[in-house]
C-alpha cells in the first residue's frame, strides 16, 4: 500500500551530482532522502568513468607489457577477459557499495524506485516491478540529478548483443574479434584504444574529418596517430546509417558519406558512441510546471535552482560539459542553498580529460579562445620528448601548452597531452582558480624527474626563459 512520508530534501537520482547533493545536505541538517532506480553512483561509477577506467587501465599494462622489448623487457601477456570482467565488477561494487555506506552513514534515508513529481511539494515512487508498490513522499525542497543517456541513432536500437552502447561495451565478457566503433568524440576514442589493446580490429566511423573535435588539431592529432599505430582504422566523413546480419550471425555495417556514397564494414559488434541526452521523461515535470530546454536539458541559475525556486538541478542533466566532477560541484551547491547558505557555482573554470593514449586534458582556455576573450595570449610549450620522465617511460609523444595573457602573466589555460594528463592539469587548474601568474608555475620547484616539471617549464618556455627547450 501506500506510504506517505515527510523530507526537508528529496533528491532523485543516486549519481555523482544527486549523492554528493544528498550527503552535503544531510551533513548541513536538512532530513533528506535520496531516491535511485537502478544502481547507486550512478552512470559515472556503474557504467561510465570507472568501468571505462578499469578496462583502460588493464589494456595498458598488457599493452605496455608486450611493448616493451626497447626496454628488454619480452613478455607475451594473455588478457583472460572474464578475468578482467570481474576485477572490473568487484572495483564498481566496492565504490557503489561505499556510496550507500557513506549515505546512510551521513543519516540520508535511501529509497529505491523511480520517482515522479505528483504536485509540487509531492513525489511519487514506484518500486521495481508491477504490483511492488508506490509510496509517496512530501518535501520542501527537490534536487533533479537524474543525470543522462546515451543516443541512439536511426537504424541503430541498442540491444546489448549486437549494437552495443558504451555501457554494454563495459559489460562485455569477451573482445570481438571486429569491432566498428560509431563516433570519434571521448568516449568512442577512449573505448577504441581500448578494444584494439585487447585484441579487437576497430574501425571507426566518424561523420566529421577527424578524431575528437572539440580539441585542437595538434591536440587530437597525437590520440589519432597513437590509434592508428594500434591497428584502429578510421573511416572519416561517413556516417552509419544502418546494418544487417550476414549469414554466419556476423553484422555488415553500412555508411553513407555527404555526396551519398555507401560503404560496408563487416564486424561482431557495432558500439555506438554518438553523445548522450539529459534524462527527465520518467519525471512527469508537467506536474509542477517545469519544461526543459530545447536541448533537453533543466536550465539553471548559478545558484543550481531551476525555474522553480524549491527545484535545484544538477549533473547532466543540467547542461554542458557532462562530467561527474562537475556534476558534484553543482550537488554541493545545491545542497547548500537549500540549507540556506550563500553558495553560487562560480567556478573559473572546469577541467576535463579524456583517457585515450596518451590522455588529454585540458582547463580554462585555448590560444584561440583566449584571443576571442580580448586576451593578447603568450603561449609556452614543453614538447615531451625534452622530458627526462617521459623518455624513461618510452612515452615521448605529446607536449604540455600553458596560454597566459601577455600583460601580467595570468595564467588563463592549459592543453596537455601526456601520460597522466589527467593528473597533470589539477596544478593547471588551481593556478587558473587562484589567479596564479607564469612566475608561480615557473617558480614552484617541481620534483625531478616528474611529467610535471614539463609544466614548469612550459611556463618558463612561455616567459621566454625554458632551459630545456627552445
Ligand atoms: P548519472 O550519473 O547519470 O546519475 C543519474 C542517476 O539518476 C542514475 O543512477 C539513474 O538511475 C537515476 N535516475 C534517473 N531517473 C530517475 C528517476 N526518475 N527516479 C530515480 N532515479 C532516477 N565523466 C567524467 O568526469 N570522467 C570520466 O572519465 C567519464 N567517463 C565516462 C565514460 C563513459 C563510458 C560514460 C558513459 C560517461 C563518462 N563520464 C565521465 C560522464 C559521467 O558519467 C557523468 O557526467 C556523470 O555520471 C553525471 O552524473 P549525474 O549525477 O548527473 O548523473
Amino acid at each position: 500500500g501506500d506510504i506517505t512520508t515527510g523530507t526537508d530534501v528529496v533528491v532523485i537520482g543516486g549519481g555523482p551530482g544527486g549523492y554528493v547533493a544528498a550527503i552535503r545536505a544531510a551533513q548541513r541538517g536538512l532530513a533528506t532522502t535520496l531516491v535511485e532506480k537502478d544502481h547507486y553512483g550512478g552512470a559515472c561509477l556503474n557504467h561510465g568513468c570507472i568501468p571505462s577506467k578499469a578496462f583502460i587501465t588493464a589494456a595498458d599494462v598488457a599493452d605496455e607489457a608486450a611493448n616493451a622489448t626497447a626496454m628488454g623487457v619480452h613478455a607475451d601477456p594473455e588478457v583472460d577477459m572474464g578475468e578482467l570482467a570481474a576485477w572490473k565488477d568487484g572495483v564498481v561494487d566496492r565504490l557503489t557499495g561505499g556510496v550507500e555506506q557513506l549515505c546512510e552513514a551521513n543519516g540520508v534515508d535511501l529509497i529505491e524506485g523511480t520517482a515522479a513529481f505528483e504536485d509540487e511539494h509531492t513525489i511519487r515512487i514506484a518500486h521495481g516491478g508491477e504490483g511492488q508498490g508506490m509510496e509517496t513522499v512530501a518535501f520542501e525542497q527537490a534536487i533533479v540529478a537524474t543525470g543522462s543517456r546515451p543516443v541512439e541513432i536511426p537504424g541503430f536500437t541498442f540491444d546489448d548483443e549486437r549494437v552495443w552502447s558504451s555501457r554494454d561495451a563495459l559489460a562485455a565478457e569477451t573482445v570481438p574479434d571486429d569491432l566498428v566503433v560509431v563516433g570519434a568524440g571521448y568516449i568512442g576514442m577512449e573505448l577504441s584504444t581500448t578494444f584494439a589493446k585487447l585484441g579487437a580490429d576497430v574501425t571507426v566511423v566518424e561523420t566529421l574529418d577527424d578524431v575528437l573535435p572539440a580539441y585542437e588539431e595538434d591536440v587530437s592529432s597525437v590520440v589519432r596517430r597513437r590509434a592508428s599505430d594500434l591497428g584502429v582504422d578510421f573511416a572519416f566523413g561517413e556516417g552509419a546509417s544502418g546494418w544487417e546480419e550476414t549469414a554466419d550471425g556476423r553484422l555488415t555495417v553500412r555508411t553513407e558519406t555527404a555526396d551519398g556514397d555507401e560503404s560496408t564494414y563487416e564486424a561482431d559488434r557495432v558500439l555506438v558512441a554518438v553523445g548522450r541526452e539529459p534524462v527527465t521523461d520518467t519525471l512527469e515535470l508537467d506536474a509542477i510546471d517545469l519544461a526543459p530546454d530545447e536541448n533537453g536539458f533543466l536550465r539553471t541559475d548559478d545558484r543550481a535552482r531551476t525555474d522553480l525556486e524549491h527545484v535545484f538541478a544538477v549533473g547532466d542533466v543540467a547542461g554542458e560539459p557532462m562530467l561527474a566532477h562537475k556534476a558534484s560541484a553543482e550537488g554541493i551547491v545545491a545542497a547548500e542553498v537549500a540549507a540556506g547558505e550563500n553558495a553560487a557555482f562560480d567556478a573559473r573554470t572546469i577541467p576535463a580529460a579524456v583517457f585515450t593514449d596518451p590522455e588529454i586534458a585540458t582547463v580554462g582556455l585555448t590560444e584561440a579562445e583566449a584571443a576571442d576573450a580580448g586576451f593578447d595570449p603568450l603561449v609556452g610549450e614543453m614538447p615531451l620528448r625534452a622530458s627526462g620522465r617521459a623518455l624513461t617511460m618510452d612515452e615521448t609523444d605529446g607536449f604540455v601548452r600553458i596560454v597566459a595573457e601577455a600583460d601580467a602573466g595570468f595564467v588563463l589555460g592549459a592543453q596537455i597531452v601526456a601520460p597522466e594528463a589527467s593528473e597533470l592539469i589539477a596544478e593547471v587548474a588551481l593556478a587558473v582558480e587562484m589567479g596564479a601568474r607564469l612566475e608561480d608555475l615557473a617558480g614552484t620547484i617541481h620534483t625531478h624527474p616528474t611529467l610535471s616539471e614539463a609544466v614548469m617549464e612550459a611556463a618558463e618556455n612561455a616567459l621566454g626563459e625554458a632551459i630545456h627547450t627552445l
